[in-house]
Formats: C-alpha cells, sequence, structure tokens
C-alpha cells in the first residue's frame, strides 16, 4: 500500500480519492478551494498546501480544472515542486493542454520524478462507479507502478506513448464527442420536424450503424428535456479551445469542431454555461425555430 497524494477534490476528485481510500491507501489530501470533507470523513488526511501533499506522498496526484490550476498546485506557491524528492510519480488526471504539459513534464523529470499525464472519459458516473476510461502518456516504468492504483477508479486503461500523448487523446475524445452531440441533436430535430415521435427514432436507430453512447445517453436528456449536469458547457469550451489551439498551432483546420464551439458560445450567451453539454441542442432548436418533441424554443437558457 502506498502513500498518496490527492489535489482538487471536486466532482471528481472527491469519487477518485474515496475509491483510493477503500482500496487501502492512505491519503494525503489538498484543495484551494474548498475543504473536503467527504473524504477527510472517510480517512483522507488534510494537508496545509500542495508542498506538504508531495513532501508526504510517492505519488502525487492532481484533479484540477485547467492548465492555469495544474502550473499553480506544481510550480505555484508552497506547491508540489517544492515537495518532491527524486523517486516520486506526479500525475496530472486532470484535461489540460498537452503542449504545456511536456513542458510540466520537462520540469518535473529535472527534480529526479516521473511525470504521466491521465485525463479520464466517463464523466461524475464513471468516476462514482470506478469505470472511467484513463488514457495515458508517460514513462513505461511509472505507468506500471501506477497502473493498480488506477485500477481502483477505472477500466479502460491505455499507455498511449509518450508524456503529452494523454492529453492529446483526450482532446481528440473530446472532439468526437461534441461532433456526435451535434449530429445527434441534428437528427432528432429534423426527426421530430417531419413528424416522428423522436423517442421511437432514437429507440430504432439505436440497434443500427449510427448507435453510439451519445444516442443512448445524450438522445435520451434531449428527448427528456434533462440539461443538469452531468458535463458542463463550459468545461467543454475549454476543452474545444485546447483543439482549435492546438490545430492553429499545428497549421490544420478542424471545421465541425469549430463549429461546435460557436454552438456552445451560443449556448453560453443564452445563459447555458452551466447546462449539461447535450443542451446544445437548444441552439439547433433555436437556429430551427423548432424544438424537440413540440413547443416554443426558449431564448434563455439559463
Ligand atoms: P471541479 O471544479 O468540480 O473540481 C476541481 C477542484 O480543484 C475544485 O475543488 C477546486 O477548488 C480545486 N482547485 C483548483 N485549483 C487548484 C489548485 N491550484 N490547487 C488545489 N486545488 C485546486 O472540476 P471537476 O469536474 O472535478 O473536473 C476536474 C477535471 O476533470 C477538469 O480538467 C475536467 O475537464 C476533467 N473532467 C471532468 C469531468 C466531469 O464530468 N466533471 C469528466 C471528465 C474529465
Amino acid at each position: 500500500m502506498s502513500n498518496i497524494g490527492f489535489i482538487g477534490l471536486g466532482i471528481m476528485g472527491t469519487p477518485m480519492a474515496g475509491h483510493l481510500i477503500k482500496g487501502g491507501h492512505t491519503l494525503f489530501v489538498y484543495d484551494a478551494g474548498r475543504k473536503p470533507e467527504e473524504v477527510i470523513q472517510q480517512g483522507g488526511t488534510l494537508c496545509e498546501s500542495s508542498q506538504e501533499v508531495a513532501e508526504k506522498s510517492e505519488i502525487i496526484i492532481t484533479m484540477v480544472p485547467d492548465t492555469p490550476n495544474v502550473e499553480a498546485a506544481l510550480f505555484g506557491e508552497k506547491s508540489v515542486s517544492q515537495g518532491l524528492s527524486s523517486g516520486k510519480i506526479v500525475v496530472d488526471m486532470s484535461s489540460i493542454a498537452p503542449l504545456a504539459t511536456k513542458e510540466f513534464a520537462r520540469r518535473v523529470n529535472a527534480l529526479g520524478c516521473d511525470y504521466l499525464d491521465a485525463p479520464v472519459s466517463g464523466g461524475d458516473v464513471g468516476a462514482k462507479a470506478a469505470s472511467l476510461t484513463i488514457m495515458v502518456g508517460g514513462p513505461e516504468r511509472a505507468f506500471a507502478t501506477v497502473k493498480p492504483i488506477f485500477e481502483l477508479m477505472g477500466k479502460n486503461i491505455t499507455l498511449v506513448g509518450g508524456n503529452g500523448d494523454g492529453q492529446t487523446t483526450k482532446v481528440a475524445n473530446q472532439i468526437i464527442v461534441a461532433l456526435t452531440i451535434e449530429a445527434v441533436g441534428e437528427a432528432l430535430l429534423f426527426a421530430s420536424k417531419a413528424g416522428a415521435d423522436p423517442a421511437r427514432v432514437r429507440q430504432a436507430l439505436m440497434g443500427g450503424f449510427a448507435n453510439s453512447r451519445i444516442l443512448e445517453v445524450h438522445g435520451e436528456r434531449m428527448v427528456k428535456r434533462n440539461f443538469a449536469p452531468g458535463f458542463r458547457i463550459a468545461l467543454h469550451q475549454k476543452d474545444l479551445n485546447l483543439a482549435l489551439a492546438g490545430a492553429r498551432e499545428m497549421g490544420i483546420s478542424l471545421p465541425n469542431t469549430a463549429t461546435c464551439q460557436e454552438l456552445f458560445n451560443a449556448a453560453a450567451a443564452h445563459g447555458g454555461s452551466a447546462r449539461d453539454h447535450s443542451a446544445m441542442v437548444r441552439v439547433l432548436e433555436l437556429l430551427a425555430n423548432h424544438e424537440i418533441g413540440g413547443g416554443t424554443p426558449l431564448g434563455d437558457m439559463g
């Protein structure tokens, strides 16, 4: 059993840290914005800083919102880098920029420690059920050490390549998810306007070539009008920003990713940032002047 540090105990981090405690590990935890009561009650030890977490742990996990938050946790005041000693492993499970990740890994390696980028897919449901998909970038020896810990939080765990490749895979995942939400939204909207029952259309499509988890889960949300998050539009905008900024740097075009980002931007402009990302369909409904299942589109999504 290991001493594990866990930094960032929000929607995802709280259940993930809980699984590690249940797995018999000793957890040292820190969150810059809240007291993680639930994890402390389960037996986690609260630290005063990320530095203290790193001093007390062999493996340090971060699960914070965005690239600047990871940078602050790793290299800011009283941060992980100040508590590291040679041989420890830093594991970032947040979804952040692949290029910045390579730089963070280089700085951690310079302190004699390995770095793994290990973002996840599966949402809060997957975090609670310990069924996350985990996409890893980094050296094989560190992956072999941390794999049993990943197995307490997830099911489909893949070492994709070197540092940054885990984050690149997560960006690719978010491109597919956004474009598929858009496709399912257009399809159900088309069917509904044509007079077919969108619930039955979804049911009929689920056996065929057009089936997907998005049709199953988010198609149902669209039909039942359930847009409580889940995965917030604001977080998906962050992920598509990573895709579009990366595409610009590499000199390639991602036309439909750009369209989906504009649809999320429109959703946000109508007060929908905190809605589930399946609420992208509300913007398509505004454009079509038709709501799935009938009724008049609402201008205010909030
Ligand atoms: P969240 O906002 O619920 O939790 C993040 C936590 O990090 C907060 O409690 C915040 O106080 C803390 N934090 C921020 N900066 C910090 C710092 N410098 N030091 C210590 N703590 C800090 O976010 P979440 O939904 O748990 O998402 C975390 C990451 O997981 C994001 O990158 C997100 O894109 C990714 N993700 C989320 C989901 C989801 O469904 N929510 C699914 C897959 C991936």
